[in-house]
């Protein structure tokens, strides 16, 4: 069994570390006996968002998000279809601002952003850097409340999400899109509502660096199941050894809500 995972400017949006995210599906994929086919794409490149079973874009600076824009407005048809289909995206923070409506610098000016999902982000005074911790509500790896699929990662042992933000962008989510869960530390969307990261059929966005996958196992196992699910495979992942994805979580959750 084969699953196709993109990297999306993987030149321009790797300011943070985030292709350790596809690093870490990757593994979790080969320890299943599953073959990671890795492919990336950048400025001009062809890409088939239909052949892909999980799309990947990690964070970057203002500039480099400038420098994309308009080869990913080419492709906003493909993606949108692609979404709507089921294709599993995981975006991390300038990547996930880039699928909403705009991102408005800190200069004023505003880069478009494909529409895909109805948040706008603004530019604050400050950047929002710093650990996180969020808590993730009941339906936090459900999109929708009635899902009734028993997804094995929203019944995984942890209940948060841990990682790193540094961001001047402030997110503000509209119509059709949920949070993934509340800030239990940290600043998450725009440090004003509590919300952090966003949730839309298959696609996830979140502030979180870290790399994100390496501490929050159950996410990167709930974004291989819903892969598995899009393909209509028979077969669910069995449970792999997460003793120290787990420590390395709890001990975050030990040091931020100790100080908390
Ligand atoms: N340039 C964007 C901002 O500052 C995204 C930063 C990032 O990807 N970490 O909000």
């Amino acid at each position: 069994m084969k699953l196709n995972i993109c990297h999306l400017y993987p030149d321009l949006l790797d300011l943070y570390g985030d292709r350790g995210n596809i690093l870490a599906l990757a593994a979790r994929c080969r320890w299943r006996g599953i073959e990671p086919v890795i492919q990336q794409a950048s400025l001009g490149e062809e890409l088939n968002f239909m052949e892909m079973d999980i799309l990947f874009i990690g964070g970057g600076s203002d500039r480099e998000q400038g420098l994309l824009v308009q080869d990913l407005m080419r492709r906003e048809d493909q993606l949108r279809g692609a979404i709507e289909n089921g294709l599993v995206v995981l975006s991390i923070c300038g990547g996930y601002q880039m699928l909403g409506n705009y991102y408005q610098m800190a200069n004023g000016e505003k880069i478009q952003g494909l529409g895909i999902l109805d948040i706008k982000t603004i530019a604050g005074e400050k950047r929002l850097i710093g650990n996180v911790v969020v808590e993730l509500d009941q339906y936090g790896l459900n999109y929708d409340p009635d899902d009734v699929r028993t997804m094995k990662a929203s019944a995984h042992k942890l209940r948060t999400l841990v990682g790193f933000e540094n961001h001047s962008g402030k997110t503000y989510l509209g119509e059709g899109v949920r949070p993934l869960g509340k800030v239990l530390f940290g600043h998450g969307n725009n440090g004003e509502d509590k919300d952090e990261g966003v949730r839309y059929r298959n696609v996830f966005g979140t502030y979180l660096h870290g790399p994100l996958l390496p501490k929050n196992p159950h996410l990167a196992d709930l974004l291989l199941e819903l892969a598995i699910q899009k393909r209509g495979w028979k077969t669910d992942l069995n449970e792999l050894d997460d003793h120290l994805e787990v420590l390395a979580h709890e001990a975050m959750l030990h040091k931020l809500l100790k100080q908390a």
